[in-house]
């Protein structure tokens, strides 16, 4: 039971610091998350904004080329002479023009990284001029190409932009050729007659790289731009598209997404896409340009930038610090539930046991009060004057008195005998003494006036100041003295006939001999020895014999007075004492005994003796205590003498004997 309390409370530390510090933490992290989440959107949205303002750049500086070449006084100059019939001296004129044209287009193209090729295109779709490598350019014929078609229908300064293009892979086995992109606008000679269009063919992997680089972002970001048909446009993209490949199909997801807005930031279930369109058709106002068309539903381009949301565990593996206070937190914190647990645990175990053995405590003080208030004997408390201080409710119940009237207000004195207080105030003293205890044998007298034996056993209580108060035990004795009185009483008596028997006879002689020195009052002695008892056991029985004895002993009574000292001396003899009996009046009972005993049979059954009767007789021996006899003894054997000779002389007799000698 304890340990699963244990248990479930060490559980409560551990899950409660852990939901309380995450609890803290994580509005904390997060706020950190999106923190670091808005930061890159709006480094994400500052590069958009740089690559869009390159791209721009660059394409209205090369629209701004475009248009200037086509301006150009010796270009017009040339133009003029194209298309009519020229004399030899012109035609040179021409081809002197077309030298130095082709000569100062030659020189400009390594100036400018981003053009491959210039082309100078006419009516008829041939080629008049060509600067620049372009090997998979091999047309000379662009009658039927939609860009030729798109500039011949343009004013001047009017403009067509191509989608950027890959070459394809020449039948001569050539590389594949770099993407690019075409501008072209319409040309006029001098006289402002129509005669072809121009095209400068841009470096696209030049004018995508700048805005690659711009819009690269840390690891969590990729940058994109696709046009309006979700062509894809990058020339460095890592992942399964390359330049032309289709985006749309790709991340059909994002597409989507970009395809509802020209700007902006949309999220998505793990991802963040923020945008912006550029086009080129409107964004040229920088330019010389008047008009700028484009190939039908290529326009506008998007540019931006996937995120990849930061997840918590990015944030915390990008720098170790906050992972190890988050972790010293949460050890340091389930370390304290640890021990609040173990020490509260502790405490309670400390407290039940507190109240248990309170609680035993309790139950042992009123035990303790039970087994003084309701021992079998008695305690008191008495004070240095003798007073009850204290006493149980047994010797109250002893005494008849309640503890009222007896504590503070009774000397325990009052309640023994005057003929035992003797015996009492000398045990007090000395408890009161040196040597702080004392006993005393003393009688209690009761409410009802009735006497109880008891004993008393005291010890002091001594402080630092001196005696305190006594503390007695008081033992009830009459049980014992009533005891003591039946042993003696039966260590005196015959059990028998219920005479008493030699010890008893010495007792009253004892006394008698004393009384009769007193009183100077006779004294006399019986021996008694019954006839021929040897034969009644032989003939009848034992029992017989004993219902013989038991008769004699009723028989014998009969005649006797009250105060006459009855009593078996052992086997068939008994004794008489008879006090203020002179020698006549002896022999007289002794006759008179002698005769009740002839005349009194012994009621036996039939089958024991004829007539259910059985008769007997006794001898007797009569004589008297001498008034110098101090014991007994010598009148015991005077009148066993007597008896000797009431035998010889033929039995059934008395016989008296005076002679003190032997
Ligand atoms: P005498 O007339 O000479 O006195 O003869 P007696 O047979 O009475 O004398 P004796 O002393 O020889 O015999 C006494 C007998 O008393 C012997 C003994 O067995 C018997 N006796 C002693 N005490 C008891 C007793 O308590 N009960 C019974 N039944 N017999 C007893
Ligand atoms: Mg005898
Ligand atoms: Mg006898």
């Amino acid at each position: 039971m304890t340990l699963k309390l244990l248990t479930a409370r060490l559980v409560m530390a551990v899950v409660v610091p852990v939901i309380l510090v995450t609890a803290t933490l994580y509005p904390i992290f997060q706020a950190h998350l999106d923190a670091r989440l808005d930061s890159t959107i709006s480094t994400a949205n500052a590069k958009i904004e740089a690559g869009e303002r390159s791209l721009k750049r660059e394409i209205n500086a090369s629209i701004n080329h475009l248009l200037a070449t086509a301006e150009m006084p010796l270009l017009k100059r040339y133009l003029n002479g194209v298309g009519v019939a020229q004399s030899p001296s012109q035609e040179e004129m021409e081809q002197f023009t077309a030298a130095q044209l082709h000569t100062l287009l030659d020189t400009l193209l390594p100036h400018y990284v981003r053009y491959t090729q210039f082309s100078l295109i006419g009516l008829d779709g041939r080629e008049l001029l060509r600067v620049g490598h372009d090997p998979l350019d091999q047309a000379e014929h662009h009658v039927t190409a939609i860009f030729f078609r798109e500039a011949m229908a343009l004013a001047p300064r009017d403009l067509y932009i191509s989608p950027p293009r890959r070459h394809l892979p020449h039948e001569s086995g050539h590389a594949v050729g770099i993407p690019v992109m075409d501008i072209t606008t319409p040309v006029f000679d001098t006289d402002g007659t129509r005669k072809g269009v121009l095209r400068f063919t841009l470096d696209w992997q030049y004018l995508a790289a700048d805005i690659q680089q711009n819009l690269v972002m840390n690891a969590w970001g990729h940058p994109f731009m696709v046009d309006a048909e979700g062509t894809w446009l990058l020339t460095e993209a890592k992942g399964p598209l390359s330049f032309g490949g289709s985006f749309a199909t790709d991340s059909p997801e994002v597409w989507e997404a970009l395809k509802l807005r020209h700007r902006g930031e949309t999220a998505l279930s793990h991802r963040l896409v923020i945008f912006s369109a550029y086009d080129a058709r409107t964004y040229h106002y920088q330019s010389l340009a008047g008009m700028v068309a484009s190939q039908p539903g290529r326009d506008p381009w998007q540019l931006g930038v996937i995120i990849d949301k930061p997840s918590l565990s990015e944030l915390l593996a990008e720098d170790i610090t906050p992972l190890l206070i988050t972790l010293l937190l949460y050890v340091l914190s389930i370390t304290f539930g640890v021990f609040w647990a173990i020490s509260h645990h502790r405490q309670q175990s400390l407290r039940h046991r507190t109240q248990r053995l309170s609680h035993e405590a309790h139950q042992y003080a009123r035990d303790v009060r039970d087994l003084y208030e309701n021992a079998p004997c008695g305690y008191h408390s008495l004070d240095s004057d003798g007073r009850v201080v204290k006493i149980n409710r047994t010797e109250l119940v002893w005494l008849g008195y309640s503890a009222a009237e007896v504590i503070d207000k009774r000397l325990y004195r009052d309640f023994i005998t005057p003929e035992t207080r003797e015996a009492f105030d000398a045990a007090f003293q000395g408890v009161r003494g040196p040597d702080q205890e004392g006993a005393a044998e003393c009688e209690l007298l009761t409410r009802s006036g009735a006497r109880l034996p008891v004993i008393i056993q005291a010890t002091a209580y001594i402080a630092a100041h001196g005696f305190v108060h006594s503390r007695a035990m008081v033992f009830d004795l009459s049980e014992r003295k009533e005891m003591e009185e039946t042993l003696a009483r039966q260590a005196m008596t015959d059990p028998l006939t219920g005479l008493g028997n030699r010890r008893f006879l010495q007792d009253q002689a004892a006394m008698e001999i004393a009384r009769a020195r007193r009183s100077g009052a006779p004294l006399s002695l019986i021996a008694i020895d019954l006839d021929h008892f040897k034969r009644i056991n032989d003939e009848y029985g034992h029992d017989v014999g004993d219902l013989v004895l038991q008769a004699f002993a009723r028989t014998a009574k009969e005649q006797l007075r009250e105060g006459d000292v009855l009593c078996r001396m052992g086997g068939e003899e008994f004794a008489v004492l008879l006090p203020d009996t002179a020698k006549h009046a002896a022999l007289q009972v002794a006759e008179r005994l002698r005769q009740a005993l002839e005349t009194s049979p012994v009621e036996v059954d039939h089958d024991v003796s004829e007539g259910g009767q059985l008769q007997y007789t006794a001898s007797l021996g009569v004589t008297m205590v001498m008034a110098e006899e101090s014991s007994l003894k010598p009148a015991i054997k005077r009148a066993d003498r007597g008896l000797y000779v009431a035998k010889e002389q033929g039995r059934n007799q008395v016989n008296w004997q005076n002679d003190t000698a032997d």
